[in-house]
């Protein structure tokens, strides 16, 4: 059993003010693998009066200090980064070899581009005929992240507040929390000055909700599901903090008649992988009807090759869902589905095939959907597919955006003019057009209930700074 019930406040690994054991399990084999703390208020207050302390020496450092710092701990990043993916694969059961390649790797990524961006951030400009602009670290950061992509999430709050001067607690996930803690752990060895970066575990209704409330934050960075967001902004309130979320979602691909040759089957592939459980997947495939027999048929010939198996051995396969509240709460919707009168075309409620242990389930299709049914409304967070018919380009569009979210939509064609016109009608932070991906540096982020800030890139930096005018300057 992996120990880990210290957190790391003022630049050291300290004792829990309370002892309050948390296990962490293997989703792959629902055994608990490690033990972390649920933290209090008095450990959260702790972290806080450091960060708060170490903000008047750490926005005063230089960005080539700042830059020199960051790029240590992506050597160190480097050298640990096996460590780094196995963890990600035990604590949210994503298979390893997807782990090493996609998870682990973004982590690293956003170390690389911060660190450009930094290079080339001007911290000050001035502006007409006597004013100067500068851009001033907000202080005291409180960051919370979700367990689906664990170290994307941490690598996309944490870097770019360090690269800024701020100072920060970190909440991860209380379901993944082993991937933070070696983040951690890098961080200290890198040598960033005492209170800093200060990691305090817990759950959302105690450190989480104490963090949104505390009057020494100034900034909560919050990465999880809308209802939380929702919580974590009215507590907020009261202080007037900063409050930038990164929410849920639910992506409409929209398959155009004129698409390229594998975009059903691509469609299925992304949406499936990390077992359905990222916020931007295209969960909803909309197939133009002159195609929709061909599709249906790729579409259930792509899902049923996907193979389900524990997330610690090699191959290309989905792992588990992450937990059994997870795991439930899928199956729950699965069946709501088949209630509601869609057809299921692929996968189902059963366990696969010779697994009886973890929370594994089938990658599942549903056909003939509506828009109005549940599992076309709501975020599943698992390997499911709704796929709905459409008429024509204006009806596809409608029935993307008649969603509460916003965050990433999908559409395939060959014809450019028309991909360049729908992408700019669909109401989503991101739209991906032919199953491209973005270049690294570009923002992330939602529209609607999806969201309000922008990670990543200089947007990323932006978001953990202070604009000051301040006029007579020459
Ligand atoms: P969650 O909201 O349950 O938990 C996320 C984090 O918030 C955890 O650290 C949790 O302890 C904490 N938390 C929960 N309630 C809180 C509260 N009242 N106050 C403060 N903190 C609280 O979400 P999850 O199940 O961990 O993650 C899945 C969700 O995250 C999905 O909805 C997914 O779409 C979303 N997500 C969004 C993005 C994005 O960039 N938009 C990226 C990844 C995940």
């Amino acid at each position: 059993m992996i120990d880990k019930r210290n957190f790391y406040i003022n630049g050291k690994w300290v004792k829990p003010f309370k002892s309050n054991d948390l296990e962490v399990i293997n989703p792959s084999n629902e055994d608990p693998f490690a033990i972390i703390s649920n933290g209090t208020k008095e450990d959260l207050d702790f972290a806080v009066q450091s960060a708060k302390k170490a903000f008047v020496i750490w926005k005063e450092s230089s960005k080539d200090d700042r830059i020199q710092l960051l790029e240590k701990l992506l050597t160190i990043y480097k050298k640990r980064f096996n460590e780094m993916a196995e963890a990600i694969s035990m604590e949210m059961g994503c298979p390893i070899d997807w782990s090493l390649s996609v998870q682990t790797t973004s982590g690293q990524a956003h170390l690389e581009d911060f660190i450009l961006r930094l290079r080339e951030f001007k911290f000050e400009e001035t502006f007409g005929a006597n004013s100067n602009i500068v851009h001033e670290p907000i202080g005291v950061c409180g960051l919370i992240t979700p367990w689906n992509w664990p170290i994307n999430q941490i690598a996309l709050k944490v870097v770019p507040a360090l690269a800024t001067g701020c100072t920060m607690i970190l909440k991860p996930s209380e379901i993944a929390p082993i991937s933070a803690m070696l983040f951690a752990e890098m961080i200290d060895e890198a040598g960033f000055p005492a209170g800093v970066f200060n990691l305090v575990n817990g759950d959302g209704a105690g450190v989480g909700n104490h963090m949104s409330a505390h009057p020494d934050i100034d900034m909560i960075s919050f990465t999880g599901s809308t209802r939380a967001g929702r919580l974590i902004s009215k507590n907020a309130a009261e202080t007037i903090k900063r409050v930038c979320l990164e929410l849920g979602g639910k992506g409409g691909n929209i398959v155009f008649a004129d698409s390229y040759p594998n975009a059903v089957r691509d469609g299925i592939k992304n949406v499936m992988s990390n077992s359905g459980q990222s916020c931007d997947a295209p969960t909803r495939m909309l197939v133009e009807k002159s195609i929709y027999d061909r599709a249906v048929k790729e579409a259930i010939d792509e899902a049923n090759k996907i193979k389900v198996d524990s997330a610690l051995k090699k191959g290309d396969h989905i792992g588990p869902v992450v937990s059994k509240i997870q795991y439930d709460k899928i199956i729950n919707l699965i069946q709501s589905g088949i209630d509601e009168g869609a057809t299921l075309a692929a996968g189902g409620p059963e366990l696969p095939h010779g697994l009886n242990k973890g929370y594994f389930i089938k990658p599942t299709i549903f056909i003939d959907v509506k828009n109005e049914m549940r599992i076309a409304k709501e975020e599943i967070f698992g390997p499911v597919l709704s796929i709905i018919p459409f008429e024509n380009e204006d009806q596809a569009v409608d029935i993307v955006n008649a969603t509460e979210y916003g965050l990433g939509n999908y559409l395939q064609t060959e014809d450019k003019e028309k991909a360049h016109r729908v992408s700019k009608k669909l109401r989503s932070g991101c739209v991906y057009i032919n199953g491209n991906t973005p270049d690294a540096g570009t923002p992330f982020g939602g529209y609607k209930q999806s969201g309000n800030g922008r990670e990543g890139g200089v947007w990323g930096l932006h978001e953990y700074l202070e604009v000051k005018t301040i006029a007579g300057w020459k």
